[in-house]
């Protein structure tokens, strides 16, 4: 592939290293192992790598980093963002934070496979953060190796702008590389490791500050550093906030927990789960971050987790987000608690989240089945009887959803067919559409044509508005997998295509009809397609 990047450009991009400039850095200067105190980050250097290609790269997200996007046939852009290549105004460094993971206390985990090459302004004096993900060992790679393989990277690279295009807070993604070297994998931690190709993704983000870099300081007991860094932030991220305070702080907490509610509502209306929503992987922005087992739910089951690692406890199923956000929210208020010395505010604030969720909730129901608003009268019933309805018999989410607006709810509309034909599309077992289901869907899409009449709108209307929120294209994990194996094969073109596939997940598009397609028998138990785990 030929380097978007204008080769004469590179060393006037402007870097402004606000964290490394303005924070305290580990005193160690070694990049081996250790535990690190009094410090937010150590620096170090990307690992050199023996034949950096590149792969695909987000036109947009070039552009948006200032970033001239010239066809040039140097290979600049594979050095740059594999690490191999440092511009003089890069100032490398691996964050420090902790965790919570699966509910308990992991002490220091930090950046072990990831590498901030510093902060860019872009024409629009934004910052933001380029970040390599699998550039090498780091202070904080415990006993990793600080890489991350093709198959990983391709996921983290599209579902990033993926999930920007259907209008969902997330770290972008610039670039995906592959390095030239192989790494060893135990994809499912059950005794049979494999080489598989590295590669490194550059993301980037405002700011890649999450939970876990406030947590590890007061786990600590460093409670000046903490309240350094909360300046820091609420000074570098959340300028409207004004000159920290008590009530700034608060402030700032109540901010997050909107952001965060908000995020889960947009995760729950397309179907997204997570997979590892550890306290290390909440971003303080309210931002996606971090994808790794992720996936999308495909039949509606609203206990499935896409994560193995998970599959006993299902802590981060897809219907536990909403709580799972509260209880990281709850971990993040009892790290900041040393700033604030009073429970009761910060209680106050935790409130927000329940409130904005359940009112935000509600009305992303309500759009994605056409009304205007949530009448809690007849939705309430409606909601939850859908809820019921979609997990008795195999059921697309996605699909059904968006066929929903092709419903006839026209006064004088002909019984020509049967009311469900227009959603026979979403079942995966056909034989399982009973009379007696046949019957309770068919109530229920009475009920609803009955309450969608009121709200007064054209059917033309109603179906944007509809198409508006319920995607046609979501980053199915059997469609990443396609990407993937013909990438391991040798042709990586098809992470582009779907790349501008997913630039448009909202709109019709009759030429790529098959990435709309419910997931295919054969990829129902498919490593990778139904089944992920963390070993990335
Ligand atoms: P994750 O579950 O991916 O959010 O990772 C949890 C922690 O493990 C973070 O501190 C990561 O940086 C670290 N980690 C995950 N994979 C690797 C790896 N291959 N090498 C080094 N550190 C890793
Ligand atoms: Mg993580």
């Amino acid at each position: 592939m030929n380097s978007p990047l204008h080769a004469e450009n590179l060393e006037s991009i402007v870097f402004d290293n606000r964290f490394v400039n303005e924070l305290p850095g580990d005193p160690v200067k070694e990049n081996r192992r250790h535990q690190v105190h009094g410090a937010c980050y150590t620096r170090v250097r990307p690992a050199k790598v023996s034949s950096p290609k590149l792969l695909a790269y987000s036109a947009e997200v070039v552009k948006l980093m200032g970033l001239s996007h010239q066809t040039d046939i140097s290979n600049n852009f594979a050095e740059l963002f594999s690490g191999n290549r440092l511009l003089q105004n890069m100032d490398p460094y691996a964050m420090c934070y902790g965790g919570h993971q699966f509910g308990n206390w992991a002490g220091q985990l930090g950046d072990g496979r990831a590498i901030n090459l510093g902060e860019i302004i872009n024409a629009r004096n934004e910052h933001w953060t380029l970040q390599l993900k699998g550039a090498g060992a780091t202070p904080y790679s415990r006993s990793a190796d600080g890489l991350a393989v093709l198959r990983s990277s391709i996921r983290e690279f599209l579902c990033s702008e993926a999930m920007h295009h259907l209008g969902i807070p997330t770290t972008r993604a610039l670039s995906l590389v592959s390095t030239g070297e192989t790494v060893i994998r135990d994809m499912f931690y059950d005794g049979h490791p494999k080489e598989e190709p590295g590669a490194v993704v550059c993301r980037v983000s405002p700011s890649f500050i999450r939970f876990g870099n406030f947590e590890i300081l007061t786990s600590r007991g460093e409670t000046n550093l903490l309240q350094q860094l909360i300046d820091f932030t609420i000074r570098t991220d959340f300028p409207h906030l004004g000159k920290p305070s008590t009530a700034t702080y608060l402030q700032w907490f109540s901010e997050i927990c909107r952001t965060t509610a908000e995020m889960i509502i947009h995760w729950m209306r397309v179907g997204f789960v997570h997979g590892v929503m550890n306290t290390d992987n909440m971003s303080i922005l309210g931002l996606t971050i971090d994808y790794g087992p992720y996936g999308w739910l495909e039949n509606f089951d609203p206990n499935w987790t896409p994560n193995t690692t998970d599959s006993h406890g299902r802590r981060y199923c897809f219907k536990n987000q909403p709580h799972i956000g509260q209880w990281n929210l709850l971990q993040l208020a009892n790290s900041i608690y040393p700033v604030i010395n009073d429970t009761v505010p910060l209680q106050e604030c935790l409130n927000i989240y329940t409130e904005t969720f359940q009112k935000g909730w509600n009305e992303m129901m309500a759009n994605k089945l056409g009304f205007n608003s949530f009448e809690p009268q007849t939705d309430n019933g409606l909601i939850s009887e859908l809820t019921d309805i979609l997990q008795l018999v195999e059921t697309d989410m996605t699909i059904f959803y968006r066929n929903l607006s092709r419903l006839n709810i026209h006064p004088d509309r002909k019984e020509t067919t049967s009311i469900l034909t227009p959603l026979l599309d979403a079942y995966y077992q056909p034989e399982q559409l009973t009379e007696e289901y046949k019957n309770r869907i068919g109530n229920w899409l009475q009920n609803y044509i009955h309450r969608s009449r009121q709200e007064g709108v054209s059917i033309k209307e109603r179906c944007k508005r509809m198409n508006g929120v319920n995607p046609k294209y979501v980053l199915r994990n059997y469609i990443a997998q396609l990407a993937i194996d013909k990438a391991e094969n040798g042709d990586p073109s098809m992470v582009s295509e779907l790349l501008e596939v997913f630039r448009h997940p909202y709109d019709e598009q009759p030429e790529n009809e098959t990435f709309a397609e419910k997931r295919p028998e054969w990829a129902r138990n498919r490593p990778g397609c139904s089944m992920l785990s963390c070993s990335s």
